[in-house]
């Protein structure tokens, strides 16, 4: 399959030739004929795998063919034709940078980003004008659109990037607002790694007809990403393993996760000390030192990122060679999106995920999740002590989780880093048997 049988017009064959592209990825070469056609699509497909394309280049022909009939009173439109829903500030601003590399050859093209953390007045300059393509995160754009200032009236294209993602973050109502504003005969394209639950909920009240695009299953989705668990005995084992790591040469750059804000700069503070270009990246960061940190990182300033899920969710960075749970994610599905985060654009990648005795049953989870197991692995001189904790059977808590509850969280006191296991002892009642 090549790019010539999706019949793009030239404009964009010529940028992706400019931009590299010899052949469509799987999830474009199905999902670009009927977003093209005007279908609303469902489509789930794994991270890194070109979705971004796979809607904007339909978008994109969409405002070519506008271009092409001027006479058509229909455009002299003010309002937007494509609305792209993103659930962070860095997903949008990747997703705006696309918009703009695959749009380079379409005349006069016309792309805003409305973002939250950023001053307002830059988007209303751009919000007056008139515009092809807005890329947009629920919650600033339902400001704007309160104000009158965001006109979607004239909406043709809703894209949905990372819907799940937007669902988990509460966006759900904010969506539904939003939608209600735009026209209902507009076409409705919506991404997410799972349409079981609300996301399908959603599904069947924003889409008509909808095809559904399976691209391949979150379990076979990394072959290109190889995984390792190291097991700790304790935190200060945790961090001569996280140290090691980090110098090994083959590292061309790491995205190390942590739970939580704290924990993020904390251990990018400890990092620094030992020398690494290192820096932190979450959501209590100001939106212009979330910016120059991304750009440090793509600038190869940076070698080390210490970030959170939320803020890491979407980061596109292709010379990520290595990615290192330092925490645990919150949920499974996390760790998915994480390891994700390396293996770009056919390149190759490491995930290692560095875990305590008492997080043996968020690794089940994961393993469950995507019905894989982590290979375990050791480095020499930092064996664990401990044997490594036996695989659990299935779908019965650990002993000593609470049934149901998160094995993994902020730590007692709200300190970062207190080595957990004298945490019963001293304040609580030991749980259950
Ligand atoms: P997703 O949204 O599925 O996670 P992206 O759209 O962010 O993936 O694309 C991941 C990477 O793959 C980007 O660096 C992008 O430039 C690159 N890419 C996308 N399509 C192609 C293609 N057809 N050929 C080569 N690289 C591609
Ligand atoms: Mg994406």
């Amino acid at each position: 399959m090549s790019f010539e049988n999706l019949n793009l017009p030239e404009a964009l064959s010529k940028a992706l030739q400019a931009a590299g592209y010899t052949e469509p990825t799987e999830v474009q070469a199905t999902a670009i004929p009927p977003a093209m056609a005007g279908k609303d699509l469902m489509v789930s497909s794994r991270t890194g795998s070109g979705k971004t394309a796979s809607f904007m280049l339909p978008a994109l022909a969409r405002i070519l063919a506008a271009r092409a009939q001027p006479q058509n009173p229909a455009n002299r439109q003010r309002g937007p034709r494509v609305l792209v829903l993103c659930p962070t500030r860095e997903l949008a601003m990747q997703v705006a940078k696309a918009a703009s590399d695959y749009g380079r050859f379409v005349p006069g093209l016309r792309v805003a980003t409305i973002v939250g953390g950023v001053p307002y007045g830059a988007q209303l300059a751009a919000l007056r004008g008139a515009l092809d393509i807005l890329i947009a995160t629920p919650g600033r754009l339902i400001d704007h659109m309160g104000s009158g200032k965001a006109q979607l009236g004239q909406l043709e294209m809703l894209v949905l990037d990372e819907a799940d993602r937007m669902l988990d973050m509460g966006f759900i109502d904010d969506i539904r607002h939003i939608a209600a504003a735009t026209a209902p005969q507009r076409q409705t394209v919506m991404y997410s790694a799972t349409f079981a639950g609300t996301i399908g909920g959603l599904a069947a009240e924003l889409l008509r007809d909808p095809q559904r695009i399976e691209v391949s299953a979150q379990t076979e989705a990394h072959g290109d990403i190889e995984q390792r668990l190291h097991w700790a005995d304790d935190f200060a084992h945790k961090n001569a393993l996280l140290d090691h790591i980090l110098t090994d040469r083959a590292v061309d750059q790491a995205l190390v996760f942590t739970s939580t804000q704290r924990d993020a700069d904390w251990l990018a503070d400890r990092l620094h000390e030992m020398g690494h270009s290192v820096a932190s990246l979450h959501g209590g960061m100001p939106q212009g030192r979330r910016n120059r940190v991304l750009q440090g990182l793509r600038s190869r300033h940076l070698r080390v990122l210490v970030a959170t899920d939320v803020a890491a969710r979407g980061i596109d960075v292709p010379t990520i060679s290595h990615v290192i749970n330092f925490g645990l994610p919150m949920k499974e599905e996390d760790y998915v999106h994480r390891i994700g985060r390396t293996g770009r654009a056919g390149r190759s990648g490491l995930a290692v995920t560095l875990a305590e005795r008492r997080d043996s049953g968020m690794i089940h989870r994961i393993q469950r999740f995507t019905t894989q197991r982590i290979p375990a692995a050791t480095i020499e001189g930092l064996e664990p002590k401990r044997a490594e904790p036996r695989p659990l059977p299935p779908r019965v808590a650990a002993p000593g989780h609470k049934p149901g509850g998160k094995t993994f969280g902020p730590r007692p006191g709200g300190k970062p880093f207190k080595p957990a296991g004298k945490v019963f002892s001293k304040s609580g009642p030991r749980p259950a048997r």
